[in-house]
């Protein structure tokens, strides 16, 4: 029987590789910060930065995260066979599978996620737009990976201000933050 990897080593691999790509977590944090100012004035950059760290538990997440990066570092490399190597390092715009991976990680975070991650598919706020514009890298599916955890990011985050604002429990927010990192 196989053995599964660890969960770590997947959450770790895909944190790395964000890393390795020039993506912070701050980067993504702020894309998040201008997505929910406008609604919660209150807002700072670490409930911002909690939420996406939180976000990057999710194994569907992991796993996006992992394919996608995967496929622009080779076809960076040129170690795809074609034509699917000049599609990614053109990032041709009818290709559609960046968009459908990274689409896939946030059906977890609810509606909210799904129309925020179309809005930043068209807005492309922050790192994404500076991922989109770096031709001399490919970041096919990364700028569609950012755009899901910050996505996904902004829709948990949206939903535990109300948490917050209804006073609920410590304990309460605490149970439904693990049953959020299930899965
Ligand atoms: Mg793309």
């Amino acid at each position: 029987m196989k053995v599964p990897v660890p969960s770590n080593v997947v959450e770790q691999a895909a944190r790395a590789k964000l890393q390795k790509r020039g993506v912070s977590l701050e980067d993504i944090a702020q894309i998040v910060y201008d997505l929910q100012i406008k609604y919660y004035s209150k807002l700072t950059i670490e409930d911002c930065l909690e939420s996406v760290d939180a976000v990057l538990f999710k194994r569907e997440i992991q796993h996006a995260i992992l394919v996608g990066i995967e496929l622009d570092e080779l076809a960076e490399r040129g170690q795809l066979s074609e034509p699917l190597l000049s599609i990614i390092q053109s990032d041709e715009g009818l290709f559609g599978v960046d968009e459908t991976i990274a689409l896939g990680s946030v059906f977890g975070f609810g509606s909210i996620a799904v129309t925020t991650f179309g809005y930043l598919d068209k807005a492309k706020l922050g790192i994404i737009k500076e991922l989109d514009a770096g031709k001399e890298k490919t970041h096919t599916f990364l700028d569609d990976l950012v755009a899901s955890v910050a996505a996904s990011a902004a829709a948990r985050l949206a939903h535990r201000l109300r948490d917050r604002d209804e006073n609920r429990s410590r304990i309460e927010l605490e149970k439904r933050d693990m049953e959020d990192k299930i899965g």
